[in-house]
């Protein structure tokens, strides 16, 4: 017996040394593994470059690891493709963080200046992330890895953008933005989070009319009163009517304006309209040609149109604007228990202030029909299938999509820009500054999906690459369900517009893990699991086992400490069955005939085979992963070894051969079955096998 198993399984000492050894070996790049298998090829999910893993990173490190190792097996050329995300906005939010801890801010910084230094900052993280990734066990080919910074990546991200704008796709256009007054960037409508809040609805005189509003702050410019066309109400008012009418600050001019926008059901079925803050009443103001004035500065406060308001923030001048109509007679009455949707920042929680502004934007329809075609035509499946659903629904609902940041850390939009503020604005899409003077560089940077939805293919090298080629369409994307409507359908856009072919066939998502007690872990709460934590106590192996086990695709699983631990007895339990079984085999001739019920129990782990095969082929990757567990625990070491001890006292030597013979057999299977599940102390056990057909039994041949 092998002298490693006098002691007890030690996974700290084990799986570092595993790990350096298969990367070594070269085999997680597929041109190095032998045979001529079929390409299967999954892009990781680049993490972000801006701290520690989490469990959402560790439970797709392990699913995805899971399916290329079991293709290895199988024979296929599986290519996993590790990258790391600058990650744009999240990583500017991290790094803003910590100047504010220092008591510094970006914005008295020279932008180059912050830039290098988010830059300097990223690079180091995203070692640490790496080294993480490599504790997990992923067997990914590290020589593909790619970063969203590195320079082919920006020249292949700016070159679609260039193609993009000659096609018509990407328009440059005044629209209302969702912009946050703390983070001084506009954010797409994924970036925004919906919350239900009461607020008082007043309802104010305007002039013979009556309007609601729950934001008296932006009313200052509201020299427009708008009524649908067939309402009877206003039959009598004319559109293009004037009148005079007393406003917060004295009397205005207002005219009457006539649109098909209004609802007529709503309130008095009259409103003044804000184009400068509200998508809705800009649409109106364009249809008219009417006038577009800002109100509410980029920081949140009130421009000098408010007066004597001016430089308040909103919350302050909300109670004094309404206290002022109030002394003057305008206010009619507040309804106190009005509840409507409000637009947050999804990373600072800030108020989200509706900007009009200058912006670069993708013409959505034409991509989303291409996309939904594409999943008419089978081209693309969901694991769950009800995903299918909501993919549908952000496709049939899309809107467009703003893609400038306002931030430095990020891919530079390659536009130009000429007179400026002269009215007669030029623009050049180019990544080069063109020639002649006064061009000035824009300087938004992409939206971080922008980039990251073309990921597929630029990490296999498209258009020209080899990789692309041999492993473009790629098989599974495998990520977390909440990226349904952000990531998933960028993807599949870009691979049918730039590639003509979806970048994947299947697209399994996962839950979110929670706590043990089903709550979702964050940071304020306290309960936030770090799964290099639980792999430093009870080993990778045992980790990977906790996220698997009782976890259906698309569901959320709650991940205790004690399930963790139970799965180290587990290992440690696999340990004890190889110790027994290399004690009592070394006598035997390891091909004696096998007894008639030895046989019977090696056709049992062959029908346990089969049916472990198609469970992770047909991605009941939760149920495999239990079926071998329950075997090695309950039938081999319970049954199987417990009777195999009276074998081995008796003195019946043919049937000590056989059983000496079929335990081997098994528990060279069972190493397999287990190995993408539990890779490190499947092989290390598979090391001492006195006979293996293969170094590594991570490229051993999959039992079929
Ligand atoms: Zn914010």
């Amino acid at each position: 017996m092998p002298d490693k198993f006098l002691k007890p399984y030690d996974p700290s000492a084990t799986e570092s040394r595993i790990y350096a050894k298969w990367e070594k070996s070269g085999l997680f790049n597929p041109d190095n593994l032998t045979g001529d298998g079929k390409p299967y090829t999954i892009v990781m999910p680049p993490p972000n470059a801006n701290g520690d893993l989490h469990a959402g990173h560790a439970l797709f490190i392990t699913l995805e690891d899971i399916l290329i190792r079991f293709k290895r097996m199988q024979g296929y050329k599986a290519l996993w493709i590790p990258g790391a995300d600058h990650a744009g906005f999240e990583t500017q939010v991290v790094y803003e963080k910590k100047l504010e801890k220092e008591g510094r801010s970006r914005f008295s910084m020279d932008p180059k200046q912050l830039y290098n230094e988010i830059f300097a900052f990223t690079l180091e993280s995203k070692k640490h992330m790496e080294q993480q990734v490599r504790e997990l066990g992923a067997s990914c080919d590290w020589s593909r890895e790619k970063f969203t910074l590195d320079p082919d990546v920006v020249k292949e991200v700016q070159k679609t953008f260039e193609k993009m704008f000659i096609d018509g796709l990407v328009y440059r256009g005044k629209r209302t933005v969702n912009w946050c007054s703390k983070h001084q960037t506009s954010l797409s409508d994924v970036e925004t989070e919906n919350t239900e809040e009461k607020s008082p609805f007043y309802y104010f005189k305007y002039g013979p009319f009556e309007i609601g509003t729950v934001r008296p702050e932006t009313k200052f410019g509201d020299k427009y009163v708008v009524m649908h066309p067939d309402d009877p109400r206003y039959k009598d008012w004319e559109h293009g009517q004037r009148l005079e009418v007393e406003w917060i600050n004295g009397p205005i001019m207002a005219t009457v304006i006539k649109d098909i926008a209004v609802d007529m059901e709503f309130g008095t079925g009259v409103m003044t309209i804000t184009p400068w803050h509200s998508q809705i009443d800009f649409e109106i103001a364009k249809r008219h040609g009417l006038d577009v004035e800002q109100i509410i500065d980029w920081h949140g406060k009130l421009l000098p149109i408010a007066e004597e308001f001016t430089g308040m923030k909103i919350a302050e001048a909300r109670p004094k604007i309404v206290e002022k109509l109030a002394s003057k007679g305008l206010l009619i009455k507040t309804d106190d228990n009005y509840t409507h949707i409000t637009k947050r920042c999804y990373k600072c929680n800030t108020m989200i202030e509706p900007q009009t502004k200058e912006q670069w934007f993708v013409k959505m329809a034409p991509l989303a029909k291409m996309a939904l075609e594409s999943v008419n035509r089978g081209e693309v499946k969901f694991v769950p299938d009800n995903y299918e659903k909501i993919f549908r629904y952000w496709m049939e609902n899309a809107l467009d999509w703003n893609i400038s940041r306002q931030i430095v850390w990020g891919i530079p939009i390659p536009a130009w820009f000429k007179n400026r503020e002269s009215g007669n604005e030029e623009i050049i899409i180019s990544r080069e500054k063109p020639d002649g003077e006064g061009w000035d560089a824009d300087t938004d940077t992409f939206d971080t999906w922008f980039s990251s939805g073309q990921w597929p293919l630029i990490v296999t090298g498209f258009p020209n690459g080899k990789d692309y080629t041999t492993y473009y369409p790629t098989d599974v994307m495998e990520t977390g369900h909440d990226l349904i409507f952000k990531w998933i359908p960028r993807m599949v856009i870009f691979g049918l517009y730039l590639a003509k072919k979806a970048p994947f066939h299947t697209v399994y998502l996962h839950g979110l893990v929670n706590d043990a007690h089903g709550k979702k872990m964050s940071k304020s709460k306290g309960n936030v699991v770090n799964p290099l934590n639980l792999t430093d106590k009870y080993g990778t192996d045992a980790l990977r086992m906790a996220l698997v086990v009782g976890n259906t695709p698309g569901t959320d699983l709650s991940l205790s400490e004690d399930k963790v631990k139970g799965y180290k007895h587990f290992a440690n339990k696999l340990w004890n069955i190889s110790r027994f079984v290399f004690e009592n085999t070394n006598l035997a001739q390891n091909n004696a005939e096998l007894t008639q019920k030895d046989a019977e129990l090696l056709a049992q782990v062959n029908a346990l085979t089969k049916d472990i095969t198609i469970d992770i082929e047909e991605f009941r990757i939760y149920m495999a992963a239990e079926k071998i567990y329950h075997y090695s625990w309950h039938e081999f070491a319970d049954k199987i070894l417990e009777e195999s001890k009276p074998i081995f006292a008796g003195t019946d030597e043919d049937a000590r051969q056989s059983r000496a013979t079929l335990l081997l057999l098994l528990l060279t299977r069972i190493l397999k079955l287990l190995h993408p599940f539990m890779p490190f102390i499947t092989e290390e056990i598979y090391q001492s096998m006195p006979t293996k057909d293969a170094e590594y039994l991570m490229v051993a041949k999959w039992p079929s």
